[in-house]
Parts: C-alpha cells; sequence; structure tokens
C-alpha cells in the first residue's frame, strides 16, 4: 500500500468513528455507585432505561451555541448544530458526535426499536428513529435528564 492510500483509509476510519471509538475507555461502575453519583431522574433513565415525560425537560428550548454531554461520564455526544424542534417534547438531533454512541435493537413495545447508548458509560439515552430532516434523516430522541448542556 503507498502512502497515499493509508492516509485515505484512516481518513475513512475516523469519519465513520471507529478509530475514535475504539480509544474509548469505558467507564464501568456498580450499580450502587451509579446510585449514588447520578441523581435519580436520570438513574432511572441512564442505568434502567426510563423514559422522563415529554416537554419535562428544560433542554426542550436549549438554543444556544454548544455541546450536549453524557450526564454520565462527560463524554460529548451532540452539537447544537444537529439540534432540531421535533415537536415530540424530547430534545432531538439529527446527528450525533461520531463514534461516541453505540446502539442495540430493544423490544420493549410492540415494534423493535433501536436504543442507543453512551460509548464510555453504556448509560441510556433515547432511541434513534429516520423520520429526522435533512441531511442525515435521522432522529435521535434523547432524554433531556440525562444530557449535561454545555454553552460555548
Ligand atoms: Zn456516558
Amino acid at each position: 500500500m503507498n502512502r497515499r492510500k493509508v492516509l485515505i483509509s484512516l481518513g475513512a476510519l475516523s469519519m465513520a468513528g471507529v478509530a475514535r471509538a475504539e480509544t474509548i475507555k469505558p467507564l464501568n461502575l456498580s450499580d450502587a455507585e451509579w446510585k449514588k453519583r447520578l441523581p435519580p431522574a436520570a438513574y432511572q433513565v441512564l442505568r434502567k432505561e426510563a423514559t422522563e415525560r415529554p416537554y419535562s425537560s428544560p433542554l426542550n428550548t436549549e438554543k444556544r451555541k454548544g455541546t450536549f454531554v453524557c450526564l454520565g461520564c462527560d463524554l460529548p455526544l451532540f452539537s447544537s448544530d444537529a439540534k432540531f424542534d421535533s415537536g415530540t417534547g424530547w430534545p432531538s438531533f439529527f446527528r450525533a458526535l461520531p463514534g461516541n454512541l453505540k446502539t442495540k435493537t430493544d423490544y420493549k413495545l410492540v415494534y423493535p426499536r433501536t436504543e442507543y447508548h453512551c460509548a464510555r458509560c453504556g448509560g441510556h439515552h433515547g432511541h434513534l428513529f429516520n423520520d429526522g430532516p435533512k441531511p442525515t434523516g435521522l432522529r435521535y430522541c434523547n432524554n433531556g435528564v440525562a444530557l449535561k448542556f454545555i454553552p460555548a
């Protein structure tokens, strides 16, 4: 492989978030430690996959520039540039920061849904749908209580 080809494949890897995800050191705490560390409502969402009441999060109306990070471990998950008003009552994003979320399929409702969680602490954040706006067509429907907003 020549040098140019190597550079291209490395670029493709980081575009997909693969290279970055592999450098994330997992944060593994016991259930008791999480319970101590998190506010009760955030504990229920992040560790027990609960869903907050719609329109209950102040982050629904957060419109400043900045970064939304995981409340459990401070890993940056979304940029304010990708936030949009979905009308659902939950903070919504059409794109996540690359490599910092992982997904799985859950069957809690009748139809399968794509659950997503923090790549570092494993905390549950929300569900991913394909009815979002351009340019991605994705909708990350996130529990506001699981996020912390850091203004730019
Ligand atoms: Zn986390």
